[in-house]
């Protein structure tokens, strides 16, 4: 079984980046309001995520780190309307069959925290009490400690790092109403504050530049079932912040990106993409979300509506900066 979660591993755990995405993902789906990410050495030595979510019980935190047990879906049906960010149960699995796992957690309920470890294939083999407050620390140490060839293929510390940051900017403007921290090497380097959902462009201003707040304009478009609204750079700027999102979700969909340049090409018949922070909100029995194991892609049930629609969304907003 852990050899099968090591294989699992490598679709889900690429490189330090991708640890951090599944863990701050679960610690979203648990409701965290703050979430703590304390890296080493670029993820190399050590990943470390704390959050204040609802936390796991003891009963559960051995059977968090086995593979295919999630406590996200609870009828086939879910699988048509999956809000939750993870919900293969995989990740957890994965990640303590590469690494050395420590997972410390205390629901508000239960009046002592506890521990478990996990180490490369050997599961988690005992459970101890430990201090935590409400919520859960999970600890990632070594990555890849036991898997050389995987080792290999990591970037120096300053390469992963920056995966990381990118990472977290994209996350950041996921949930504008959870804190996130990040430090590297003891180092606090991105702090964002909670903000209100209608303070947003606060937080893009803060994650993507001031840019934003100075000259993207804002676009709302349609109605539920779908929606569109986000930040546009005006046409000759260039922004590397060129990010979408689905229902809440973050993503590199073929589709999205495609009928964004589209509209900019139709528009102002402009190559080069200036720059944008865009939501799309959809019913959630129109798309499928289980198309690519890291998440970033997704299937359009009404696939040309929705790109036609979004490339009318964005036409509307796009003009050349000396127009
Ligand atoms: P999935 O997210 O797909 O359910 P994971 O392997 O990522 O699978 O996590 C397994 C389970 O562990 C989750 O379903 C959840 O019940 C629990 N879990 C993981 N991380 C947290 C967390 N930070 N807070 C509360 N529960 C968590
Ligand atoms: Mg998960």
């Amino acid at each position: 079984a852990r050899l099968a979660n090591q294989i699992a591993a490598g679709e889900v755990v690429e490189r330090p980046a991708s640890v951090v995405k599944e863990l701050v993902e679960n610690s979203i789906d648990a409701g965290a309001t703050k979430i703590h990410i304390d890296i080493e050495r670029g993820g190399h030595k050590l990943i470390r995520i704390r959050d204040n979510g609802k936390g796991i019980a003891k009963d559960e935190l051995t059977l968090a780190l086995s593979r295919h047990a999630t406590s996200k879906l609870k009828s086939l049906d879910d699988l048509e309307c999956i809000s939750s960010l993870g919900f293969r149960g995989e990740a957890l699995a994965s990640i303590s069959s590469v690494s050395r796992l420590t997972l410390s957690s205390k629901p508000a309920i239960q009046e002592t925290a506890w521990q478990a470890f996990a180490e490369g294939r050997d599961m988690a083999v005992q459970v101890q009490p430990t201090a935590h407050p409400d919520g859960t620390t999970i600890e990632v140490k070594d990555l890849f400690f036991n898997t050389p060839a995987r080792r290999k293929f990591l970037r120096t510390e300053k390469t992963e790092f920056s995966h990381i940051d990118e990472l977290l900017k994209r996350i950041a403007l996921s949930r504008f109403d959870i804190a996130l921290t990040l430090t590297h090497n003891k180092k606090v380097v991105r702090q964002y504050r909670a903000r209100e959902s209608t303070h947003g462009v606060k937080r893009v201003a803060q994650v993507a530049g001031k840019e934003f707040e100075q000259f993207a304009a804002f676009i709302e478009s349609g109605t539920d079932g779908l929606k569109l609204y986000g930040w546009v750079l005006p046409i000759g700027n260039t922004n590397s912040i060129q990010y979408s999102y689905v229902n809440g979700r973050m993503m590199r969909d073929k589709l999205v990106l495609h009928a964004i340049r589209q509209a900019f090409e139709e528009a102002a018949g402009e190559q080069a993409l200036p720059g944008f922070v865009v939501y799309v909100e959809i019913d959630p029995r129109q798309v499928d979300v289980n198309v690519h194991p890291a998440k970033h892609e997704v299937r359009f049930h009404q696939a040309r509506l929705v790109h036609d629609f979004i490339v009318q969304a964005i036409k509307q907003v796009v003009l050349p900066a000396d127009l």
